[in-house]
């Protein structure tokens, strides 16, 4: 069935940022899809999230027939392997999937990702990185 609502999101991937994203959005009130190759990781989050369904990302088949491209946003938060998330970002873009996001581990990687069709790339470790920095200058400035 065709979803209409537009607030549905799946997240690829299940590491330490997939599932702290999924359940993120679980509890802003969005429908979200969870796919793991995982049958471990799956297992693991079935209980905390709505929807987790077991599927290699990187095949556009599979990823068709769980209905992937009904949905308007997709985030591949695969971060280890960057061959699985560029060839999931490729299956996302052959799909039609029109806000595609991606996770980077390095420069060459994003570039990688934007190449193959991703729409917005985010880089979790230096992100939180230069937060934790910000947020430890301010604090000592507290202190002085
Ligand atoms: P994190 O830092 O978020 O813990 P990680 O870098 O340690 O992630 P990754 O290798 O990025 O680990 O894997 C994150 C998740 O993505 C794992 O649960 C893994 O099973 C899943 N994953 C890897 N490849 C695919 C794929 N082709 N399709 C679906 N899920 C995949």
């Amino acid at each position: 069935a065709r979803s209409t609502d537009d607030s549905g999101i799946v997240i690829i991937g299940l590491g330490r940022f997939g599932c702290h994203l999924a359940g993120s959005l679980t509890q802003l009130g969005h429908e979200v899809l969870a796919v793991d190759r995982s049958p471990d990781r799956v297992q693991r989050w079935s209980a905390q999230l709505d929807r987790v369904v077991q599927a290699d990302a990187t095949e556009e088949a599979a990823l068709r027939q769980l209905g992937v491209a009904d949905f308007g946003r997709v985030v591949v938060a695969i971060g280890a392997s960057v061959e699985a998330s560029v060839l999931s970002v490729l299956a996302l873009t052959e799909l039609g999937v029109p806000q595609i996001w991606a996770r980077a581990t390095s420069e060459k990687h994003a570039k990688i990702l934007a190449s193959v069709g991703a729409h917005h790339v985010v880089f979790p470790e230096a992100e939180t990185g230069e937060r934790v920095a910000h947020l430890i200058v301010s604090r000592m400035l507290d202190f002085i």
